[in-house]
């Protein structure tokens, strides 16, 4: 067989505390792109995003017994959209798999995603979680809601249960690393940069072990952030608001006026002045939120500040 002829794979994976699970991770990753030997050579990036626990030290020693282990380390915790963007500019790969070390993201699917992209031509392929288990009911709800509002809003095509489970191609990536914001919103930003995507279904795994990082409070406030970043539409439905109310309150004038002329003026109403106050004190309060979200993300844009800050690396 040609040597020279193979392709690289890189599969990139942002850990936080995945101490638990990093291990197993790498020993069905590795047991997996091993399928793909005879096409595929492949290097493995890890990004440890400032983890607590052992994770640097099980990637120092994995990186010993195989060279073909990288890993960057973060100078404190970044998140996880910093991570990809870090394991992705250190990605030499001609395709390359962005996953989860928690095995959410089963190791085993990757032949799978490799063959679908070489037969559609697509320049990525996606992998689509299908049902959570039963455990998160209100979690998988809003995690319904978010997807069709974020379609809604963004006018951006995401499937329900579109993950960061990930196979593109070097020019899909590199459009991905053209874009250079602060604040990232990864699936956003796959969705931005075009390109045809194929969408393959799996069914829902849970954590080989360790915890998740996200609370549902987390959650809500990642998809706030995700509309921000890849809608400018809260801003014009706030102008709208503000019209309908502005109109209301007209009406509602012209209706004082002529109830004032044809009955006189009974001191009745106080209720009603004091809902129309808060209400209005609300809406101003809300339009003003939302003007400030995007204020704030403007303000950090601006600063331009490093997406990470990486201690110790081997790539
Ligand atoms: N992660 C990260 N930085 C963070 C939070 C999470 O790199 O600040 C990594 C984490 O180690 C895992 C992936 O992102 O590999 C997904 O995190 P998690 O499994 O906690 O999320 P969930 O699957 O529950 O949505
Ligand atoms: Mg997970």
């Amino acid at each position: 067989m040609e040597e020279t002829e193979k392709k690289l794979i890189s599969v990139v994976v942002p850990c936080y505390n995945e101490e638990a699970v990093l291990m197993q991770f790498y020993d069905e990753c590795i047991s997996s792109i091993d399928e793909l030997s005879g096409e595929l050579d492949y290097e493995i990036v890890f990004i440890d995003d400032g983890s607590s626990d052992k994770t640097l030290d099980i990637m120092r020693e994995l990186s010993k017994i195989d060279v073909n282990v990288k890993y960057i380390s973060f100078s404190r915790n970044f998140g996880k959209e910093a991570g990809i963007f870090a394991g992705l500019s250190h990605a030499k790969g001609d395709y390359v798999v962005l996953m989860d070390a928690d095995l959410q993201h089963p190791p085993k699917y990757i032949p799978r995603m490799y063959d679908a992209i070489k037969e559609s031509g697509c320049d990525s392929v996606g992998m689509r979680r299908i049902r959570r288990s039963k455990k998160g009911r209100v979690r998988s709800f809003f995690s319904r809601r978010f997807f069709r509002l974020m379609s809604k809003l963004g006018n951006t095509d995401l499937p329900e249960g579109a993950t960061d489970f990930r196979l593109m191609t070097r020019a899909f990536v590199d459009s991905v690393l053209s874009m250079s914001e602060y604040n990232r919103f990864t699936k956003g930003i796959f969705n931005w940069v075009g390109y045809k995507t194929q969408w393959l279904p799996y069914p829902d795994t849970e954590r080989a072990g360790g915890k998740t990082k996200w609370s549902f409070w987390s959650l809500l406030s990642y998809s706030v952030e995700g509309m921000v970043a890849f809608s400018t539409k809260p801003l014009a439905i706030a102008s709208v608001l503000g019209i309908v109310i502005c109109f209301i309150a007209f009406v509602m004038t012209a209706v004082v006026v002529l109830k004032t002329l044809i009955w006189g003026e009974p001191v009745a109403g106080f209720p009603t002045l004091i809902t129309v106050i808060l209400m209005m004190g609300g809406l101003q309060l809300l339009v003003m939120g939302i003007l400030g979200q995007y204020f704030a993300k403007a303000y950090l844009e601006i600063k331009n500040r490093p997406i990470y800050i990486a201690k110790e690396k081997n790539v």
